[in-house]
């Protein structure tokens, strides 16, 4: 009977394992096996136990021989081998339920509302923190943070020497600035000027917005080798997201009004964008001659985005020294190197 009721709970107890752990390796029907039943067979199984058992008094046992008593004895010990065996796989099958009944109760994770930030933030556990020079300048910008690998692995990176350009007809830029409120903002890595719709600029049939422009000390590209004292760097963005940063390169000279009027409402704190109740006309910050160099680049911070199509000033712009002096006492270096050529098309106005 216990050997019977054992092959039958074994058996079954088979089925179970092997339906929650299908990666289980088939030892169990092994053991069925060694009881005389055909391997995963529990309709045989169930034959054998509904057939009629007689009762113990009726059974008339034999004395046993010395061979048998060593059969009985291999018997048991192999009933009980198979005992401990099932205990095992209960113990597991029961640890498995527990799991599965505790990952049932345990609350989903609410999926958040995605937040779409203003300005590219990087969403990550990694550090943010990049300069100029030092530590965190701009030969590790790209390991500082995975997500500005292009900063080293780009092969189209910003500011680069501008020269050799090919000299073609090159359609003037569609320029449609007027008076619009504006921010100042102290982010840290320069001064940055945000502003309010309207002014856009059209080029190659695609129109982009003047989003903002911010400040570099010395020029950051140069123009067949020569540096400029500052740049200015006025980033548009189309409908699809793509960016176009028109440089006008800066030289010591006239104050400019524009400028001043930005330079009045420097905020106090960094970070802090401090809004003006004035207006600026952007006109004012591109030189009279609108002729241009044009590549393809990238941004030329973190992260270093490439597909920018860069439109570069000729003729510079002027500030007074005293213009120039006071963004020097915030930022007196907030250039990145001049980066690899290699092989771009660069094309210039005639
Ligand atoms: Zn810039």
């Amino acid at each position: 009977m216990r050997a019977v009721s054992l092959l039958l709970g074994s058996l079954l107890f088979v089925g179970l394992v092997h339906a929650a752990e299908p990666a289980e390796p088939a030892t169990k029907p092994a053991a069925a096996s060694d009881h005389g039943a055909k391997p995963g067979s529990v309709a045989a199984a169930i034959k054998e136990v509904n057939q009629p058992v007689k009762p113990p008094s009726v059974i008339k046992e034999p004395p046993m021989s010395g061979a048998e008593r060593t059969l009985a004895r291999d018997a048991a010990q192999r009933e009980e081998e198979l005992g401990v065996r099932l205990k095992a796989s209960l113990a597991r099958l029961e640890k498995a339920n527990i799991a599965a009944r505790q990952a049932a109760q345990r609350p989903r994770a609410v999926p958040r509302p995605r937040v779409v930030p203003a300005e590219p933030v990087v969403m990550m556990p990694h550090a943010t923190h990049w300069d100029y020079e030092g530590e965190n300048g701009p030969l590790q910008w790209g390991r500082i943070n995975p997500a500005w690998s292009q900063c080293e692995s780009g092969k189209r990176q910003s500011p680069i020497d501008i020269r050799d350009g090919i000299r073609v007809d090159l359609e003037p830029i569609g320029i449609d600035y007027k008076p619009a409120r504006f921010s100042v903002l102290d982010n840290g890595h320069t001064i940055q000027v945000n502003l309010g719709a309207g002014n856009t600029i059209t080029v190659g049939g695609k129109m982009y917005e003047l989003v903002q422009f911010h400040f570099h000390r010395p020029s950051e590209e140069r123009i067949n080798g020569r540096s400029f004292s500052m740049v200015v760097h006025l980033v548009h963005k189309n409908a699809d997201g793509k960016l176009a940063v028109i440089a006008a390169m800066i030289t010591d000279g006239a104050a400019s009004p524009l400028v001043q009027t930005i330079w009045n409402n420097l905020p106090l704190e960094k970070n802090e964008a401090t809004s003006s109740s004035m207006t600026i006309d952007m006109n004012q910050m591109l030189p009279v001659q609108r002729e241009y160099y044009t590549y393809m680049g990238s941004l030329t911070s973190p992260p270093c985005v490439e597909g920018v199509l860069w439109l570069v000033m000729k003729e510079p712009i002027q500030l007074s020294a005293q213009q120039m002096a006071i963004f020097a006492r915030l930022y007196p270096m907030n250039a990145r190197p001049i980066q690899p050529g290699s092989g771009r098309l660069i094309k210039e106005s005639n």
